[in-house]
């Protein structure tokens, strides 16, 4: 009947308007709907706990005000809360001063990094900068071909380590830290205000992944380093987040394969446990399926 958690929230108080203040009892019917929304939307469990804490606290003993019913005043809490943690504002990449401004991608096999790597170029690009691609990804097959064909369809260089790389599966030879500092030197010298730098992944997390990540990071510089996440992850998304935290120490997140069922949960998990905002969301397999991260409208998405 009530399908969305405003709605349900919202009926939990019906009866409740003019009551001076919100009691533990009150709040105990509440805070099943939220935790019940939360992991429905795969919102990982310890979030979930911590998250109904911070909501318990706050709705107890808060006046209830004239303007609102008890159910608007918590629904208001815990959009608050959660655009809170998704980051308040939308976070942008921050450009460097002196260019070019270098960002690196980073995340698990599978992520959609190398898909990514063409629209964050494209919509770069919209915008007036002038970016290349950098092909570091060197351990999947194909991944280098996927990156010339995704610069090419965003009308995007890219600098990779065979020019021409061309037959079916090639994986191509060579250290991905060098080629990223001549992905940069080349970037330099041919004047691109912008290099995006595609690194490779793994099926799970391993200390070998980490550390190449890590060694491309310190070696180019790197401005932004974005890990990318698939929202399907679900459970996962924290032990994941909490890997690439410590081994690459990123500065935002992109949540990929929101087109999918992912209701997600997986942008509150890692904003919350790593305190890095989301900032891109990716929406599917095309050049145009991205989108600047709205805290806002994820929050709504949560409680819709
Ligand atoms: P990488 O290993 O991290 O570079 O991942 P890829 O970029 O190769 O993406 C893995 C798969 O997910 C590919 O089949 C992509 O087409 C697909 N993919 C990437 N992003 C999205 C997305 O936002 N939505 C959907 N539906 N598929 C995506």
């Amino acid at each position: 009947m009530f399908n969305s958690l405003s709605d349900r929230l919202t009926a939990t108080f019906k009866n409740l308007r003019g009551k001076g203040k919100l009691t533990e009892a009150d709040i105990d019917g509440t805070a099943r709907e939220i935790r019940r929304a939360l992991l429905d939307a795969d919102v990982a469990v310890p979030v979930v706990r911590e998250f109904i804490a911070r909501i318990k606290a706050r709705a107890l003993g808060s006046e209830v005000s004239q303007a609102l019913n008890p159910g608007q005043q918590v629904v208001k809490i815990v959009n608050e809360e959660l655009v809170g943690i998704l980051g308040g504002q939308t976070r942008t990449l921050e450009f460097a001063k002196q260019p070019p401004t270098i960002i690196m991608l980073a995340g698990l096999q599978g992520a959609g990094k190398t898909t990514l790597a063409g629209k964050l170029a494209a919509h770069l690009k919209n915008q007036g900068h002038t970016p290349v691609l950098v092909a570091c990804d060197l351990q999947r097959p194909n991944a280098v071909k996927q990156l010339q064909v995704g610069g090419e369809r965003a009308g995007v260089p890219v600098y990779a380590p065979h020019p021409g790389v061309s037959s079916e599966a090639e994986v191509p030879t060579g250290n991905p830290v060098t080629v990223a500092r001549d992905g940069v030197a080349h970037a330099k010298e041919k004047l691109h205000d912008v290099v995006i730098i595609d690194t490779a992944g793994r099926l799970g997390v391993d200390q070998e992944l980490m550390t190449q990540a890590a060694d491309i990071k310190a070696a180019v510089g790197a401005h932004e380093t974005l890990f990318v996440i698939d929202a399907m992850i679900g459970q996962d998304a924290v032990n994941t987040a909490q890997a690439f935290n410590e081994g690459v120490d990123f500065t935002g997140v992109v949540l990929t394969k929101l087109d999918g069922d992912a209701r997600g949960g997986a942008a509150l998990s890692v904003a919350s446990v790593t305190g890095k905002p989301v900032m891109y969301a990716s929406t599917g397999e095309g050049l145009k399926d991205f989108e600047v991260f709205h805290p806002d409208r994820m929050a709504r998405r949560i409680l819709d």
